[in-house]
């Protein structure tokens, strides 16, 4: 039975799901609860700032150990962008499609050397002052190193998956959307951030 909870900063349920079967591998005693307090404006310049800006505003409004995510895709040729600006790189109508399409044809005339790019999953845990401790602000970062397709293929996933082609899985290479979910799973930037987070949420009071 979860004695003590942890507060994730987004509405979406799936990531509380999610949250929650990673944070219950380390400690079976938290619960992720999901938040439903007040948004703050996301006006970082990177991920990390991001996710500090959704973790704070959390612990601050519930009192809880809080945590956020955020995530995008980086390419070198771009300077590193879309980063922050990853899921309205075609405009604020966030539409996934346009965004890689927007991304393929910027790219049309670069060869496949020049199209490294890597997915970037940050996660920050805030937890609040409590009993003359400190507050504590903590920042994990997993990194999925890859490329950018040519051309559109397979149909899982989302957002950019039907453009970037992970390094690592041998031939042929896939992209990240003719991956099974559990493969993407295993080795997504989201997976190695986890995996960073572990240590951190070993230490948590309950
Ligand atoms: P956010 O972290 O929910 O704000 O997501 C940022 C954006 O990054 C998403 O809308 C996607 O465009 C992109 N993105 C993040 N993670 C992935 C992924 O695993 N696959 C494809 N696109 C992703």
């Amino acid at each position: 039975m979860p004695s003590g909870r942890v507060v994730l900063a987004t509405h979406n349920a799936h990531k509380v799901e999610e949250f929650g079967a990673i944070v219950g591998a380390t400690r079976p005693d938290l619960e992720v609860v999901g938040y439903d307090g007040p948004e703050p404006v996301e006006d970082g310049v990177t991920f990390a700032e991001n996710a500090l800006i959704k973790a704070r505003a959390a612990a601050a409004h519930t009192g809880l150990p809080a945590m956020a995510d955020d995530s995008g895709i980086r390419v070198d040729v771009l300077g590193g962008s879309p980063g922050v600006f990853s899921a309205y790189w075609a405009g604020h109508k966030k539409d996934g499609v346009a965004n890689y399409e927007l991304l393929l044809d910027q790219l049309a005339d670069i060869a496949d050397p020049h199209r490294t790019a890597q997915f970037v999953s940050t996660i920050a845990l805030v937890i609040p002052a409590e009993d003359g401790r400190p507050a504590e602000e903590h920042v994990v970062e997993g990194i999925w190193p890859g490329r950018v397709a040519t051309a559109p293929v397979g149909d899982n996933g989302f957002g950019y998956d039907p453009v970037f082609i992970p390094d690592e899985q041998g031939e042929p290479a896939r992209t990240a959307a003719e991956l099974s979910p559990e493969e993407k799973n295993a080795q997504s930037h989201r997976a190695r951030a986890f995996v960073a987070l572990g240590p951190l949420l070993a230490g948590l009071r309950a």
